[in-house]
């Protein structure tokens, strides 16, 4: 059973939503039955999904009141069924948690509502199992807490676990205290082992206290969350409980990922066959307008442009790269500064450097594909996609070694026979300049970068491995004492 504020296909706002999709779906491939939660926004409503079948309502205590939530749900595919949670109040909006003017100012309220109404589904219809519940992020966090509070002593709910996977630490859902009776919980609850959180009410602090397992989507982020650098003022919490959090990488799809049936693409090609690689890589140098040549190394860049993505030492070090003899194309949104940054380079450097201010999953596919080398400085990584999507598609990731980036590139200058990347570790201009660089000499070294290519395409980052991983910490959340 698993509760999510965005799933792919019904809704999605970025990666979190990838992860809810595919996770219940590897599962159930693997015989689970999997039931999941999700609010029906208007989004989920608008794309023609949602009200497929009532299954009835449920009331929860919020603000006094007792706030109407409608239950639909809606067969996935075997093994899956999706229930939405109707509120219009909440839910009937233009966006997920705000709009481009800020936040939502009640989103406190609308997630403890989602939250709760979740188990008064659960308590109230026939859906089975609920041994373990598996929650997403601040959302979902106030379940395992409402479970203990008010609802222990149930037989169908008391005994249930719960399983919280943390997506990025920097997203915790910190609220005014003041609307802690307002969502029907207890003062005791704001303390500093608990909500408490430099005199704010933190939804995650809450839900990474009160989860019997902890899960974040790498090992390696699993160890920095544990330190002052990358818990983002947790740390001290979760090194407390670092018996009870492991990390488990997030997979890809790889039907959507797939080089060899990609529609995105002009031509398929496999490891058998790369020669469907270079057609697409001349196909994007000539859609870019670069020279198209296919000696010559073409960057890629695909993901937000925000600061966790290491723009600022990737733009120290932009000039000094493309003095190399190197193309670059950069595709993402985010942060205004960096947008008229990037402009400014485009037009400093308009025969090596494409810039593309957009979200466009098919040239993002196009680049993944006709890209030799995938750029990914950043400063901290929980998994990332980005690399595992590029080796799937034969493109050699330059990434920094933090989080998941760590755990699945190795270093093809210090392990020949091994590496399928180039990683360089210290945050700087410099540490990055010479990753480029190393990976520019093999790529000058044809037959190196060829077997470098083909290690990258057999590599294994479906969805299968990490479902696998999943269910085994499941069977030990199951065999837990309750607490
Ligand atoms: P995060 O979840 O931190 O944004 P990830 O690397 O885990 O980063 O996943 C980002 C996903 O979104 C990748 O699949 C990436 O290709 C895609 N993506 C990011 N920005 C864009 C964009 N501007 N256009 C198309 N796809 C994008």
């Amino acid at each position: 059973m698993t509760a999510v504020s965005e799933m792919v296909p019904y809704v999605k706002t970025g990666g979190l939503a990838d992860v809810a999709g595919a996770l219940p779906r590897a599962l159930s491939m693997l015989g689970c039955e999997c039931h999941s939660f999700l609010p029906a926004y208007r989004a989920v409503r608008n794309n023609g999904f949602g009200l497929a079948r009532k299954l009835g309502e449920v009331f929860v205590p919020i603000r006094g009141n007792r706030e109407k939530g409608v239950i639909w749900s809606l067969n996935d595919r075997r093994n899956h069924t999706i229930y939405f949670i109707e509120h219009d109040g909440y839910f009937n909006r233009e966006g997920l948690y705000g709009t481009a003017d800020g936040d939502y100012a009640d989103n406190a309220e609308r997630f403890a509502f989602f939250s709760r109404a979740v188990i008064e589904a659960l308590r109230t219809f026939p859906i089975a199992p609920v041994d373990i519940i598996h929650l997403h992020d601040w959302q979902t966090a106030l379940i395992p807490i409402y479970l203990k509070e008010k609802y222990s002593s149930e037989s169908k709910l008391g005994a249930a676990r719960t399983v919280l996977t943390i997506h990025n630490m920097a997203y915790q859902g910190l609220f005014d205290k003041q609307i802690l009776p307002q969502l029907d919980l207890p003062w005791e609850l704001f303390q500093i082992g608990k909500m408490e959180f430099w005199g704010r009410l933190n939804f995650l602090k809450g839900g990474l206290a009160y989860s019997d397992l902890l899960i974040t989507v790498s090992p390696t982020y699993a160890r920095e969350i544990q330190t002052p650098d990358c818990g983002a003022g947790l740390d001290g919490l979760l090194r407390d409980r670092s018996h009870d959090l492991k990390g488990i990488l997030n997979g890809i799809d790889t039907t959507e990922w797939n080089p060899g049936t990609d529609p995105h693409l002009g031509a398929n090609f496999s490891a058998a066959n790369l020669n469907g690689k270079y057609m697409n890589k001349i196909e994007l140098q000539k859609k870019l307008r670069l020279h198209e040549s296919r000696d010559v190394m073409l960057i890629g860049f695909v993901g937000r442009l925000a600061d966790q993505k290491g723009l600022d030492i990737l733009f120290q070090a932009l000039r000094g790269i493309l003095e190399l003899p190197v193309q670059m194309v950069v595709l993402g949104t985010g942060d205004r500064g960096y947008h008229d940054k990037l402009n400014q380079l485009k037009l400093q450097f308009p025969k090596q450097l494409c810039v593309e201010l957009s979200f466009n999953n098919e040239l993002a596919h196009r680049i993944y594909a006709g890209s030799d080398v995938f750029l990914m400085p950043s400063r901290y990584e929980p998994c990332g996609l980005g690399q595992l999507i590029s080796f799937r598609y034969g493109t050699i990731p330059v990434v920094r070694k933090t989080g998941g980036l760590a755990d699945t590139v190795r270093d093809a200058s210090i392990d020949p026979a091994e590496g399928n990347g180039f990683v360089f570790s210290e945050y700087s201009r410099s540490a990055l300049t010479d990753a480029v660089c190393r990976a520019l000499a093999v790529f000058r070294e044809k037959s190196r970068w060829t077997n470098l290519v083909h290690r990258a395409m057999a590599l294994d980052f479906s969805w299968k491995r990490s479902a696998e991983a999943y269910i085994r910490l499941y069977e030990h959340a199951l065999g837990m004492a309750v607490s």
